[in-house]
């Protein structure tokens, strides 16, 4: 089963598909990684969740991506007496460490750590900042603060804090036990949200030890500073552009996507616009203009996925918005100005095996217009090096470990197959055509790049290319 776009489709799993029948659903659609989000999910339906794709796996033959996005430690006030309470601008309201119900004046903050680290001039923006204040003074017990835009606030209301680097860890206790949880289900993703610097990453790493690879959920103005650091420890970033919306002002949101989507080009290492991307279909089954140009917008930056949050999860058209992202991106993907845009920011290779083969290989398909580029790839490595390139042609990546596919599942362009590692030469050359073949790829008659690190099975040595012919025996033998 071959789709027909480069970039990868991530939609969120939640009430509104939860079933074997409705996640098959989204996948015919074109998703090729499923998220779960542990912020609504329980550990028991976790495990539901990632039973029912992997048996969809087994049905379609084809490696699919899990995502766990962790919740992180996301901020909320105490309760109060009265809902809701009202703030006023110009007035002053505490945040204090004492748990009594709180009113107009004064609540909650069940996070003591915070205390030390707020600074005269802070601001704290409260319920996804529909509330502004600004720290006036803080002490270990109090903030005391001046209201800049009032509203209203009730019970355990979301924190935000775009000034100030709170001095805890990405990971929860929750986040600790469901990260586990997932490991020991077999995920292949893993999301880190409320990441501030390159530490939380390692930190993460230390726990999933290679089992998962690592997402750094960019979505405070800290972790943008420090982009560049947190890039070189994760595995893949994420554009999650609804709390950056809430943390730092709108308008900056799509330069920061910008910056981030060529950074991670640059890096290869791959990168996916999240959030809003077609919100209105929550509850109409069209999108908006503005929403398709948006989704668009990801796909002409080479962004390796886009991604549903509620309009999959929570939604009345889960089906429909797939369908919609799908259909935006064969489109744009087909638009004569695509390829010249999504090359003009392609960089020069790295001084590497892997990346001198992968830039030569683009070049020789282009030239002599291959119809794939073939990688043998164990650990996936080449695969992502190759797509760093962005080539024309698509990229087919065999593997003997279905952990690898279920990975490049995320990566643009490639289409994973999993196979048993060829024998010699003359295998790896006949299988790459005959799987090719076989999944509509390359047509007899037609030629392909084989790129492979010969003695198979060695990571990192990427370092033979061979063109080769598709001859009738590819389709006979596959037959
Ligand atoms: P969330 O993360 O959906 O878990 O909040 C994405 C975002 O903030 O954009
Ligand atoms: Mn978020």
């Amino acid at each position: 089963m071959r789709r027909l776009r480069r970039t990868k489709i991530v939609a969120t799993l939640g009430p509104a598909s939860s079933d074997r029948r409705a996640i098959a659903s989204l996948f015919e659609a074109g998703a090729d990684v499923f998220r779960v989000n542990m912020s609504h999910t329980t550990h028991a339906r976790m495990r539901e969740l990632v039973a029912a794709i992997r048996e969809l796996e087994t049905e379609y033959g084809r490696p699919i991506g899990i995502l766990l996005d962790l919740q992180g430690p996301k901020l909320r006030l105490g309760s109060f007496a009265h809902n809701p309470a009202t703030l006023a601008k110009g007035n002053t309201f505490t945040l204090d460490t004492d748990p009594t119900p709180g009113d107009a004046k004064r609540v909650h903050l069940p996070h003591p750590e915070i205390f030390a680290a707020i600074e005269p001039g802070h601001t704290l923006l409260l319920d996804d900042g529909k509330v502004r204040l600004v720290a006036v003074e803080a002490d270990s017990h109090h903030i005391l603060t001046r209201v800049e835009v009032g509203g209203k606030l009730s019970d355990r209301k979301g924190v935000s804090l775009p000034d100030t680097t709170v001095p805890f860890s990405a990971l929860t206790e929750k986040d600790r036990s469901d990260l586990e949880a997932g490991l020991d289900t077999g995920i292949d993703w893993v999301a880190l949200s409320f990441i501030q610097r390159p530490d939380d990453i390692a930190e993460a790493k230390k726990i999933t030890r290679g089992r998962a690879a690592v997402m750094a959920k960019i979505e405070k103005p800290q972790a943008v500073n420090r982009l560049g650091e947190i890039m070189d420890l994760a595995d893949a970033l994420m554009v999650a552009r609804g709390d950056l919306g809430v943390e730092m002002p709108l308008e900056k949101v799509p330069g920061v996507q910008k910056q981030m989507t060529r950074a991670a080009r640059r890096a290869g290492k791959p990168v996916v616009v999240a959030t809003q991307m077609l919100e209105s279909m929550i509850t109409s089954p069209v999108p908006t203009r503005a929403e398709v140009s948006d989704v668009a917008t990801a796909i002409f930056e080479g962004a390796d996925a886009i991604m549903l949050s509620a309009e999959s999860a929570a939604g009345q058209y889960p089906v429909e918005a797939v369908a919609t992202m799908n259909r935006i991106a064969e489109e744009v993907e087909r638009d004569p100005t695509y390829l010249a845009i999504i090359h003009a920011q392609r960089t020069e290779p790295e001084a590497t095996g892997a990346d001198a083969i992968a830039a030569a290989a683009r070049q020789i398909a282009e030239t002599l217009e291959l119809s794939a580029i073939i990688c043998w790839t164990s650990s996936g490595s080449t695969g992502w090096r190759v797509a760093r390139e962005r080539p024309k042609s698509p990229i087919v990546a065999i593997s003997p470990r279905l952990s690898t596919g279920r990975r490049l599942s995320l990566i643009w362009g490639v289409h994973c197959i999993v196979a048993e590692d060829a024998h010699d030469l003359d295998d790896m050359v006949e299988r790459a055509c005959r799987l090719a073949w076989k999944d509509g790829f390359a047509q007899v008659g037609q030629r392909v790049i084989i790129v492979a690190g010969v003695p198979l099975g060695t990571p990192g040595a990427t370092n033979m290319l061979r063109i080769a012919f598709v001859a009738a025996e590819a389709a006979r033998d596959a037959g």
